[in-house]
């Protein structure tokens, strides 16, 4: 067989993505895109005769493409609100996503899940990555998140209401090619919106649930209030994206029967810890180059800070309840940067989970929890090989996933040069 091109790539060690113990001196080997072994390196060889391409990494560590479970391409990522970004034209959009989308491949993504973008923006992405006109992560896209009117994100174009209203809206997502479907159960940033209050009954949740699993697709539910979230539980949906029990009155309480029942459901949370804190390191670095911050900015960092803290907190104690937790950036949104999904996973390190379980978070666990368990988020053979490759080891440092080695998707090594 003179034409077999095989890559075998070695380093010190390997995170497979299961949850067993790291592989030391390991190696992978890739034919035809896919994997075809992994093992460690002792007992791994090519084929007699085939073409093999030996990329020896040494002390690093071989990983699973990280999966990105909380994406919204088409914005910038430097500050600019939603409401700002749907004001855009849609092809600007999708340059700005397909810029985005390079970046996130870039930092060792290699499967993202879009939460929301313009109109068709989402679908043209996907697809146009999946033509190879695009480089970027695999993506699973739920085109509009559907709001009621004047909800949360419904400037992207999918506003609905009533029961008879949100079924039809979902089964034109659907008709679209929607891979899943995206509820804003409550308000959000978005200025029509009230986030510490729910939107939609039960009773319309109920519907959008119902006609998104009887296609087979799952649900996520934007949530930041309390009544959002038990709605959510109610009409089962499947993953509760922030997961921020606030109350009318702004103030936070925490839910232990709410979270007794997200454990009984097995619903995925999604917390996004991180978007809030890049608007505070974006100020703590403007501090660092002038000397200083404006009163407004100061009283703007303390608070985000203490509502940061309540609810690290509160992501620590669902997840010691037994709360599936999975790692989704939200990225690139408000300050929230393209390429960064690192600090998320950091950010559910600090709210106590350990390395292994946070590097489950944001591999095979948000894999799972957006439908691509069997494609994504593992290191095995028969499946697409999408690798990611670190220096040192990051069950001991997660910091260490920042120091990308490189990046293989379908077993291509992303040439990974400057913009
Ligand atoms: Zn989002």
């Amino acid at each position: 067989m003179p034409n077999r091109k095989l890559t075998l790539i070695k380093a010190s060690r390997m995170f497979d993505g299961s949850g067993k113990a790291t592989v030391r001196n390991a190696a992978l080997l890739i034919e035809d895109g896919q994997i075809s072994k992994v093992g460690s390196s002792s007992d791994l060889r090519a084929p007699e005769g085939a073409d093999v391409q030996t990329v020896d990494y040494g002390n690093a560590t071989i990983l699973p493409g990280l999966v990105d479970a909380h994406t919204h391409m088409c914005a910038p990522g430097d500050g600019t609100p939603g409401d700002e970004v749907a004001r855009e034209q849609d092809d600007m959009l999708l340059l700005q996503a397909a810029s985005n989308a390079r970046t996130v491949l870039h930092s060792g993504v290699t499967t993202a899940r879009e939460n929301g973008a313009k109109h068709a923006v989402g679908f043209s992405l996907r697809d146009g990555i999946k033509r190879g006109l695009a480089a970027g992560p695999r993506m699973v896209v739920c085109g509009r998140p559907i709001a009621i009117t004047g909800g949360h994100m419904g400037y992207f174009g999918s506003e609905a209401d009533g029961e008879d209203g949100v079924r039809k809206e979902v089964r034109k997502l659907l008709k679209e090619g929607a891979d899943y479907i995206k509820i804003a159960a409550t308000g959000g940033s978005t200025r029509t919106s009230d986030p510490n209050r729910a939107s939609y009954t039960v009773a319309e949740l109920r519907v959008m649930t119902d006609e998104a699993h009887r296609a087979a697709r799952l649900t996520a539910a934007h949530c930041t209030s309390a009544q959002g979230v038990q709605n959510c539980l109610d009409a089962e949906v499947d993953m509760i994206i922030h997961c921020i029990f606030v109350d009318p009155d702004g103030k936070y309480r925490f839910r232990p029967d709410l979270v007794e029942r997200l454990v009984q459901a097995g619903a995925w949370v999604n917390p996004t810890l991180y978007v809030q804190r890049a608007r505070i390191d974006r100020l703590l670095r403007k501090r660092e180059i002038n000397g200083k911050l404006t009163p407004q900015e100061t009283r703007e960092m303390e608070t985000i800070k203490r509502t940061s803290d309540v609810r690290i907190e509160a992501v620590g104690k669902m997840a010691g309840a037994g709360v599936r937790m999975v790692a989704g950036s939200d990225s690139p949104w408000g300050w929230y940067a393209p390429g960064e999904f690192v600090n998320e996973i950091l950010a559910l390190a600090d709210a106590g989970l350990s390395n292994r379980d946070a590097l489950m978070s944001a591999t095979s666990g948000a894999a799972e929890s957006i439908g691509v368990g069997r494609e994504a988020g593992r290191l095995e053979p028969g499946r697409q090989a999408d690798v990611l490759v670190v220096g040192g080891d990051p069950l001991r440092d997660l910091k260490t996933l920042w120091d990308v080695r490189d990046v293989y998707q379908a077993g291509r090594q992303i040439q990974r040069g400057v913009k």
